[in-house]
């Protein structure tokens, strides 16, 4: 047990240590990384560490502190639960009183987008301002152990409206708390609160070090861990959650629609295949754009050197080339430029299934 499981980005963690070493530990820190790539494991692991009862710039995992904290590791459970306290028929105001807060330790809060949960269709999750002003009471209170960790997941999700109630606990910034921040990059986060934190970047774990990874953690055979490692794009939580068949049936499928876009099929059968993609459940749309690029790119590089290595989808190799076969770099400067566009139409909230189907019935070749 320690920072030594921590997979990748070392020179992270070294600075963590350090500070917890020095006693010099900044009120707001913020991470910032691709889904996946530990920066919710490596804030919990900061967090023990900064409470564990027996070591000092490190976590033993045993103490009751490490114990408490630990649980973090798995919020799925916790999340449902705290949700279910709240009740089913959560209306606006009762999310704003009862702000949704993970913790099994006093010292150490986990806020995450709230995801609500009405029965009627809601807004994005979100970090509410319920959560902040709770966040703003509790940062103030002495901890029973060491330091209170407050870990903001989703931070990028905060209403710009309500990043002042933040602003104003780093302008007063507590002596016994530190805020971890988690975002995808920098620029999700407001200039004013990005300035006010020290930043950290997570980088893209090596495919290698991945592989060796799911072969002691898990029991995937040495050809599957290759591939969700490849799969990954360096995120050992996307290769741990990563479900083979599924991407495959999936990456599977929106090859087959770039194909028969290509050929010119008939425009039903086409959007019938837009409408199964569109209602994808399991997957976020932003994932299934995100395979789309991953195999344009691959069929770039398939069309610019057959031997290219297709570190996206291995396992689709011939099912590409057949496909690379039938375009030429124009057309893939069109598919791409195409994507960008439907890119930034989904984010206005366009319809997803009509800008698919504009879309697909864009690359036709004839
Ligand atoms: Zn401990």
């Amino acid at each position: 047990m320690g920072f030594e499981e921590f997979l990748g980005n070392q020179r992270i963690v070294s600075a963590l240590r350090g500070m917890l070493r020095r006693d010099r530990v900044p009120s707001a820190l913020l991470f910032t990384g691709p889904r996946g790539v530990g920066k919710f494991t490596l804030a919990r692991m900061f967090a023990e560490a900064a409470n564990c009862e027996r070591l000092k710039d490190d976590f033993c995992g045993e103490c009751a502190a490490c114990e408490k904290i630990g649980r973090l590791a798995n919020p799925v459970s916790l999340v449902e639960r705290g949700l279910a306290e709240r009740g089913e028929s959560a209306d606006a105001a009762a999310v704003e009183r009862m702000p949704l807060i993970i913790e099994t330790h006093p010292d150490v809060w986990l806020l995450i987008p709230d995801p609500v949960r009405l029965h009627t269709p809601v807004a994005r999750p979100m970090i509410r301002v319920g959560q902040l002003r709770a966040v703003q009471r509790a940062a103030y209170f002495r901890p029973q152990g060491r330091r209170r960790v407050f870990i903001l997941d989703g931070a990028d999700t905060m209403r710009w409206t309500d990043a002042d109630v933040f602003l104003k606990i780093l302008e007063e910034p507590p002596e016994c708390a530190t805020l971890i921040l988690l975002a995808p990059a920098p620029d999700s986060l407001l200039q004013t609160i990005r300035s006010r934190c020290l930043q950290f970047h997570f980088a893209p774990v090596p495919s290698g070090e991945i592989e060796s990874f799911l072969e002691s953690r898990t029991d995937l055979k040495p050809a599957e861990g290759k591939l969700a490692a490849q799969l990954s794009s360096g995120s050992p939580g996307v290769a741990l959650s990563l479900d083979l068949k599924e991407s495959a049936r999936l990456r599977t499928s929106v090859l087959r629609l770039i194909e028969q876009s290509v050929s010119g099929e008939k425009y039903g059968d086409i959007f019938a295949a837009t409408a199964q993609l569109a209602k994808q459940e399991k997957e976020s749309f932003e994932n299934v754009l995100g395979l789309f690029y991953s195999l344009l790119t691959d069929l770039l590089e398939v069309s610019e050197s057959p031997k290219a290595s297709l570190p996206r989808n291995p396992d689709l190799r011939r099912e590409i080339e057949s496909v690379g076969k039938k375009i030429n770099w124009q057309w893939l400067l069109r598919a791409t430029e195409g994507l960008d566009r439907l890119d930034s139409r989904l984010r206005r909230n366009i319809g997803r299934q009509l800008g698919l189907d504009a879309y697909v019935s864009s690359l036709s070749v004839r």
